[in-house]
Formats: structure tokens, sequence, C-alpha cells
């Protein structure tokens, strides 16, 4: 059977990857979310081994001293990080597998996996997301505004990826983000040997 492939998504908070990532979730049961472990706090309506795996620093030191992690980062004081067994064996098994995380992590998974599909999240604009991030009314105003500036600076890393989604309309999002999927699955490096098997009929 053929393997699945494996497809990084990042975006900056606030540009809806969750969403858009549940929802093709839904619509296509091939692919395998890969749920991250971190050390960071669970947040209201997160589920432990669904939302991430919630482990203490020490726990999480633990796992990467075992080797039980693709890659790994401490992003804004939490580590955060891919365990590798999901991942290795359901690309084995052929589902395609969905990493969300954050740009240094995406870039150290180009290396190991040079073949994966980069997916970038944009906002239709930075007004829009502003407008987002209030609407949440989770964060404080200055905490909107490092978000902001966050995000200014993580899009310049969208340079490094393959595709780029605007979120502007969910459900557009939602198609270009599976089409995406779809155009992947059909590339003829991917497809070793099917033209030839053809032939030989
Ligand atoms: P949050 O705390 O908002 O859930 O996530 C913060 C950032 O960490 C997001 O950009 C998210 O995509 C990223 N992230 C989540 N899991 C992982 C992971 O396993 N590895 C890396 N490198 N980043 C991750």
């Amino acid at each position: 059977m053929a393997k699945g492939i494996l497809i990084v998504v990042s975006a900056p908070a606030g540009c809806g990857k969750d969403t858009i990532l549940e929802q093709a979730l839904k619509e296509n049961d091939n692919l395998f979310y890969s749920v991250s472990a971190t050390s960071r706090a669970m947040r209201p309506g997160e589920i432990d081994g669904v939302s991430y795996h919630f482990r203490t620093r020490e726990q999480f030191k633990e796992m990467i001293k075992n080797g039980e992690l693709l890659e790994y980062t401490e992003y804004v004081g939490n580590y955060y990080g891919t365990p590798k067994k999901a991942v290795t064996d359901m690309l084995e098994a052929g589902k395609d597998v969905i990493l969300k995380i954050e740009i240094e992590g995406a870039a150290n998974v180009r290396r190991m996996f040079p073949d994966c599909a980069m997916v970038f999240i944009l906002p239709p604009s930075f007004e829009e997301l502003e407008r987002r991030l209030h609407k949440r009314g989770t964060e404080t105003d200055d905490v909107i505004k490092q978000r902001l500036e966050t995000a200014r600076k993580e899009l310049k890393f969208a340079e490094n990826y393959d595709y780029l989604v605007t979120n502007a309309a969910l459900e557009d999002a939602v198609k270009d983000f599976l089409a995406v999927v779809r155009a992947e699955k059909c590339r003829r490096e991917r497809r070793p040997g099917v033209v030839e098997e053809l032939l030989a009929e």
C-alpha cells in the first residue's frame, strides 16, 4: 500500500487554522491529525489526549531523552513536540498525517521529510486578523498587539512553504486545503511505477 503524505500546517494565531483543520478532518477520513505533546497549561475546553497530550516539563524532558519526539521546540516559554510513533505508524498505514506546528518545527520537519507538503494559512488582512482576535475576547489589548506583531514576523516565513491558503471565508479555505491534499496525492513523484504498470498491461 502507498505510504501516506506528511502535511505540515502553520499559521499565526487567529488565522482560524484549528477550525479549518477540524472541518477538513470531518470531510476526508484518510486524514490523521497528529496530537502534539506540550508542557503548557490546559485551556478551558481542551481535552487531554485530544487537543494535546498535556505533560509536565519534567515529563516532556523525559520524552526528549527517550527519543519519543520527531521534533520539538520551546515556544513562548512552553515545550511543544510531535510524538514520533503515531506519525510514522500512520504514514506507514497509508494515512495522510497533519502536523499543526509553528515555523521552527516546520523547518525541522522539512529537513527530515523533504517531500512533506507545507501549507501556510494567511488572514485576509491584518485589519481582519485584529478584529478576529478582539472578537475572541480572551486577550487584553496589549496581548493582541503582541500577537499581531508576532504574526507579522511569522508571515515572513511563509516563503518557505509550498502552499498559501487564505482564510477569508471558512468554507473556501477548507476547500482549498482539501484541494492541496488531493493535488499532492496526484504528484508523479508520489506514484512511482504507475505508468510502467499501465504500459505492462
Ligand atoms: P497553542 O499554545 O496556541 O496551542 O500553540 C502555540 C503554537 O505551537 C502554535 O503555532 C502551534 O501550531 C504550535 N505547536 C503545537 N504543537 C506543536 C508541536 O508539536 N511542535 C511544534 N514545533 N509546534 C507546535
